[in-house]
Parts: structure tokens; sequence; C-alpha cells
């Protein structure tokens, strides 16, 4: 006669997701009605959840004010993507557990009664990656905010470029720092809020030009993972280095905000930060509220000239690629051309008359 074994329920089906969660930091059984009534932080040790983009932007805007643009937009297949599951039915499925058409809504809203323009992420939906959706939608909120001269915000929570759209994601990078290149110039404030986690194309683009930048608490915001990044540099890199309390001591923030105080904080911003009427800009002249003359492109390509080895300092190494004894013999020769120029131009300005 078999023995009929007692069966016991799996110990997770004991909380039901949907009723409790677990605090990952300080492992606190939290009652999920309690925590939505806390704005979703850990009553006991101030862990921050992440938010959906309607709660964030419950918490950010005045109650009944957000009219939302745009939100048909929805992301396409260029590439026919396919990893374990096919790019159209990851999105079927993240629209269905968000009620999302994709990873960022954007539009216009109250705070304290200022009009602003603002984009939200949600990194539930497909981890807040930016394809060309997300990138049209924050570029379209920039234009919208210079046009109308509001204010933008902008809330990030992205792991970064979405990879199923190939290089169309990584073009988003472009677009929308040019969409704010010239808000910037025209003299209209952006806030940029990082919330958890803030990295990769995202980080590399819009999320860090704000004119304030202000985080969430121990948000982990970097561009690569830190065992990439420790790997580029081969060095030993310090704990948190990629949490916004770090990179506030080390100036890549201007402010760490706990959750409660966010609304108030933004509030306090936008008294300060009005944007520049239209009729008493003139064109390049003012820079209120940016570095003077900063220009991203500029400032790459100046990077670029650095980093590069030049033609003059000899051949660079080969990094560990070449198997075989060297042959200068066969290598091609330096081209005249460039030999020319040895100073690189823009660099060096000689006065003349
Ligand atoms: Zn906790």
């Amino acid at each position: 006669m078999p023995i009929k074994l007692p069966s016991f329920r799996p110990r997770r089906d004991a909380y039901p997701p949907d009723l409790w969660t677990k605090c990952p930091s300080c492992g606190e059984m939290l009652f999920n009605k309690q925590l939505d009534k806390v704005l979703r932080v850990c009553p006991s040790c101030g862990h921050h959840f992440r938010l959906s983009a309607q709660m964030r932007l419950d918490l950010l805007l005045d109650h009944g004010t957000f009219a939302e643009r745009d939100g048909g937009l929805e992301s396409e297949d260029p590439l026919g993507f396919v990893d374990q599951k096919t790019y159209p039915d990851r999105l079927a499925a993240a629209k269905l557990a968000t009620g999302m058409r994709d990873a960022a809504v954007w539009g216009t809203g109250g705070i304290d009664g200022r009009p602003v323009a603002i984009c939200v992420m949600d990194f539930g939906f497909m981890g807040g990656s930016m394809g060309a959706v997300v990138g049209e939608k924050v570029t379209r909120a920039a234009e919208h905010a210079l046009a109308e001269r509001l204010p933008l915000i902008v809330v990030s929570a992205s792991g970064g470029a979405r990879m199923q759209e190939g290089t169309l994601s990584l073009m988003q990078l472009a677009k929308t720092v040019a969409a704010l290149e010239r808000l910037r110039a025209a003299g209209v404030p952006f806030i940029s809020i990082l919330t958890d986690p803030t990295t990769g194309g995202v980080f590399a683009s819009y999320a860090v030009l704000g004119d304030v930048n202000v985080a969430e608490p121990n948000a982990l915001i970097g561009f690569a993972g830190a065992r990439v990044a420790a790997g580029t540099i081969a060095q030993e890199l310090p704990d948190g280095f990629q949490r916004s309390e770090f990179l506030f001591d080390h100036g890549f923030l201007d402010r760490v905000v706990h959750r409660s105080e966010l609304r108030g904080e933004v509030i306090g911003l936008l008294r300060y930060l009005v944007p520049r009427s239209r009729d008493a800009s003139e064109p390049d002249t003012g820079e209120p509220l940016a570095l003077p003359n900063f220009r991203p492109f500029s400032f790459l390509s100046n990077l670029a000239e650095r980093v590069l080895p030049s033609d003059a300092e000899g051949s660079a190494p080969e990094n560990g690629n070449g198997t075989g004894p060297a042959t200068p013999a066969a290598a091609p020769a330096p081209t005249p051309a460039r030999d020319a120029t040895p100073t690189p131009q823009g660099t060096a300005e000689t006065p003349r008359g």
C-alpha cells in the first residue's frame, strides 16, 4: 500500500502578493493598503518602493489636473526582435500587467496651481526601458514646455535603452537631449527627478540634464552595472557608489529628497525657476540657468579629442587582439593630410589684428 504524503501549501501562498509586501531592506511584512497610505515608503526602515506612473502623478500633481497627451503612441516591432519571446508578446504582457501602452506617460497638470509639462516613467513596463515611444514622449513634453513656456518635470525610472528596438532606442538619446537643449537655450526650467533605478541610456541622456536634479533616497543611479563599471576601469569601487547619497556627496545630484517631501520640494523649486518670457528672450545672449556656453555636442567632441590618441603620438598599442608578432611593414602609412594639422582646431586661439 503506497504511503500518502501530506501535502503542504507552499509558504508563499500564506501571504498573497496583492495583500502583503515584504520590505527587501528590513524584511518587515507590510500590509499593502497601509503601504499605499504612506506613499509606499517602509515605515520601519524608510525603504522607497517603486511607484507606478499613476501613483507618481497623484503624488506630484494637484488633484484632477493631469491631462494626458499622446496617450495612443505605441511601439512597433521594427526589427522583428525575438529572444525567449517575441517583442510584440512582451509588449502585450506589459500592457496587460500595467494598463499602460508604453513605459512613459506625459501631459500637462498643475503643481500648487502652477501649470507644468510632466513626463513620468513606469519601471513596471518592461523595466522602464526607453524605446522610440518613451523618447518621443519625453521630446514632445520638452517641445510643449518650450512652446507654452511651462516648466518641464521628468520623473525617470528606467533600466536604460530598450534592446528590442536596437539602434532606434539609442537614437532617443540624441533626440531628447536636442529638445532639452532648445529648452535650456530659451530659459525654460527643467526639473529632473531620478527614482530607483535610473540607469543606462536614460541616465546617459535626459535624466541628469535637469537645471535641478532631484533624487529619491537610496535610488540606484548610474550608467552600467557595478561589476561592469569596476571591470572597465579595473579598480575596486566603494560600496554604494551608484546610490543617491553617494552621488549627492560627490556633486552629481542637487538634492536627495524623501518621498513625503518631494512635492513640497518641487513647489519650492518652481517658485524660483520661472520660465523666461518669450518677449524678453533675445537670441543666445543670457545664460540664466545653466553653465555658460555648455553645449553637449561640443562637450562630447572636445572630450573625444582629448581621449582619443592623436596620430602625432605614434601608433597606439593594440588592445591585445594581435596574436602574432607585429608586422609594421604591413601597417598602412599615416595619411599626410592629418599630419598637416597637428593641433586640433578650436583648442588654440590666435588673435589677429
Ligand atoms: Zn523596511
